[in-house]
């Protein structure tokens, strides 16, 4: 580690790259920022091959995971819906994971079903009801994903509360508040 230090300390070296948004308007897929990292770390070994590199990553590529199927909590319904389903949009994509654009450059918009949650024992929870089910492929609702999750109580609680007007830091006082502050829908958030 010594000789590293010293060596880092003499010969520091910073190279930034912006990753985020590509030549055609969108951003880069994980597999992009990969072949990027792979070409940056033959360059650094070739050329640098006794200094330490370190690779620094912003939330680009959580873009391309949220994009999508990601959980969210905001506008869910309390139960079932009665005409249609709880869809959310996504980029729509191509065979090769990259957006689809429309004439207009705008990239192409499509409603999917929200990815499995998961429940406090580490189990995927289908947000969607099973093929077999009286309301197969129906979102599920927040009262019954509540339930699942064994908060009977907080099943309970208004979607919203009127006006927003929770105590300071509240993090349980309506559904949408209780999903949203879940494990797995907070790891979403970025
Ligand atoms: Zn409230």
């Amino acid at each position: 580690m010594g000789g590293c230090g010293r060596k880092m300390g003499r010969r520091r070296q910073e190279c930034c790259s912006r990753l985020g948004r590509n030549g055609g308007g969108g951003y880069f897929t994980n597999d992009d920022v990969i072949k990027q990292t792979h070409h940056a770390m033959d360059i650094l070994s070739r050329n640098y091959p006794d200094e330490m590199h370190v690779f620094i990553f912003d939330n680009a590529t959580t873009h391309t995971k949220r994009a999508g199927d990601a959980l969210s909590a905001r506008k869910m319904p309390k139960l079932i819906p009665k005409d249609g389903n709880f869809l959310v949009p996504a980029n729509k994509v191509d065979a090769d994971g990259k957006p689809v654009y429309d004439a207009q450059g705008d990239i192409v918009k499509i409603n999917v079903c929200m990815r499995d949650g998961t429940l406090p024992d580490g189990t995927s929870q289908p947000l969607y009801f099973p093929a077999g089910h009286e309301h197969a492929g129906k979102f599920k609702g927040m009262a019954v994903i509540l339930k699942e999750r064994g908060l009977v109580r907080k099943a309970k609680l208004n979607a919203q509360c009127k006006g927003f007007k929770c105590a300071p830091g509240a993090t349980d006082c309506y559904c949408q508040q209780v999903l949203y502050n879940q494990p797995d829908f907070a790891t979403e958030r970025s």
